[in-house]
């Protein structure tokens, strides 16, 4: 069988990969940058994150049509995926419940890949960028050679393209797929107000995503605080379960418990002894033993609290207010930082679009993977195995192993 693959990123190469198990398929990989996996190298801090012992708790993933991913999510398994990436000689080790690759190198992995594609004889084809794909009598026209079947690997906007990237987009018009409309994921969140006072303040906190009232998702980590918004793991995996299609109706807000470790009332024992066995101690200084300086103080002056005050002149319901913003603080979501910025794209191609196959239902022949799919994962591994999923899924029926 005749194969091409547009886009070299991990999706498309681990579907090269294990579609070139059969000697009789001839394959190749069209790439409009200079060189294949160029995300893969910055991937995880330079260390590439590959996939995660969780990778069935399908909450990890995001995606508009949720019943259909808990369909593909049934099939993940990060077991074989780890066995695969041992196969082909890229051994692997685990921090934290991510599967890293044990060289701890994301630059070796695109070599090691990239070697790989050249021992099975993959035609890699570089700087071309492909924007058509025509059909004829059951077969697909791709840069003026004919294909038997071609899978779709544009990957998103995020990360190294930047804002302009097209990514596949003249395609997927071209054959009228529909999607969901496609946003910055796994980014800062951009908030009103000014946050200047307690801008590079890093702290651990518990973060969680509210629409009004309703609760969406919580996360637990590394809180970073800038300027003008927030950042940090957990804010990252927050805007991965941002509604989708946001309009004003959305009243969207990120409530932060400062002190997770305390529950309030001990928070509210804590100021009580305070006040007992040091009265004259400063605001400031009580609240130092229990968070970051600056962001106590920019605690204090939200609560209109002046820090120089001595505790013993300050009224419970004071300190009672006070607590409360330390245990649930609330910033109002303005945006998301821009693609540049962001780990995934979320959106993309609608799951309705798809058989189980990953195969097109109104293009046979047609197959579509990895981000470019409505699928984006949280930060650990989620996103690169969902690449290599749906890339070892639709190389595996290429090879005629499903
Ligand atoms: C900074 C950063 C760190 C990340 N860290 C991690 C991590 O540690 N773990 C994790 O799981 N995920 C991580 N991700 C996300 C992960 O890298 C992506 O989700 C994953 O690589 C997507 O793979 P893909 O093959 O679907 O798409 P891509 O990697 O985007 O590959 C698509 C390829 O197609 C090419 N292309 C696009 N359009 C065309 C066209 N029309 N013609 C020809 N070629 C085309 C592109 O140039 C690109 O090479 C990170 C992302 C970023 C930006």
């Amino acid at each position: 069988m005749k194969i091409c693959i547009i886009g070299g990123g991990m999706a498309g190469i681990i579907c090269a990969i294990t579609a070139a198990a059969s000697p009789e398929n001839k394959i190749t990989i069209y790439e409009r940058q200079s060189s294949i996996g160029k995300k893969i190298a910055v991937t995880g801090n330079g260390k590439c994150n590959l996939s995660n012992r969780n990778v069935r708790d399908v909450s990890r993933f995001s995606s508009f049509d949720t019943d259909i991913l808990k369909s593909f999510a049934s099939d993940f398994d990060n077991d074989s995926c780890q066995a695969f990436y041992e196969s082909i000689g890229i051994h692997t080790t685990y921090s934290r419940g991510g599967m890293y690759p044990l060289c701890g190198h994301a630059g070796s992995v695109v070599t090691m890949l990239g070697n790989r594609l050249g021992e099975l004889g993959v035609r890699v084809v570089t700087d071309i960028y492909i924007d058509d794909i025509k059909e004829s009598a059951g077969s697909y026209i791709v840069n003026n050679e004919k294909y038997d079947a071609v899978v779709l690997a544009f990957g998103g906007k995020a990360g190294i393209y930047g804002e302009n990237s097209s990514c596949g987009i003249e395609i997927i018009k071209g054959l009228e797929l529909t999607g969901v409309r496609p946003s910055p994921a796994l980014t800062g969140i951009i908030c009103k107000g000014d946050m200047k006072a307690i801008s590079g303040v890093r702290t651990h906190a518990v973060v969680s995503l509210y629409d009004g009232d309703t609760h969406i998702y919580s996360d637990e980590g590394e809180l970073q605080l800038a300027d003008n918004g927030l950042s940090g793991i957990p804010i990252f995996n927050l805007t991965n379960h941002l509604p989708y299609n946001m309009g004003p109706d959305n009243d969207i807000k990120i409530h932060v418990d400062f002190a997770p470790e305390i529950i309030k009332e001990k928070l509210l024992e804590i100021f009580s002894e305070s006040k007992k066995s040091y009265p004259d101690r400063s605001m400031s200084m009580v609240m130092l033993g229990i968070l970051n300086g600056k962001l106590a103080g920019y605690i204090l002056k939200t609560a209109g609290i002046e820090g120089e005050k001595a505790i013993k002149n300050v009224d419970d319901k004071v300190i009672n207010n006070l607590v409360g913003l330390i245990k649930n603080h609330v910033f109002i979501y303005d945006s998301l930082r821009n693609y540049k910025n962001a780990q995934v794209m979320r959106g993309g191609v609608r799951l309705t679009e798809i058989n189980g196959n990953y195969e097109s239902k109104n293009y046979p022949g047609i197959f579509m993977i990895g981000e470019m799919l409505d699928v984006s994962g949280e930060c650990g591994g989620y996103n690169l195995y969902f690449a290599y999923h749906s890339g070892r899924s639709v190389g595996q029926v290429l090879a005629g192993m499903k």
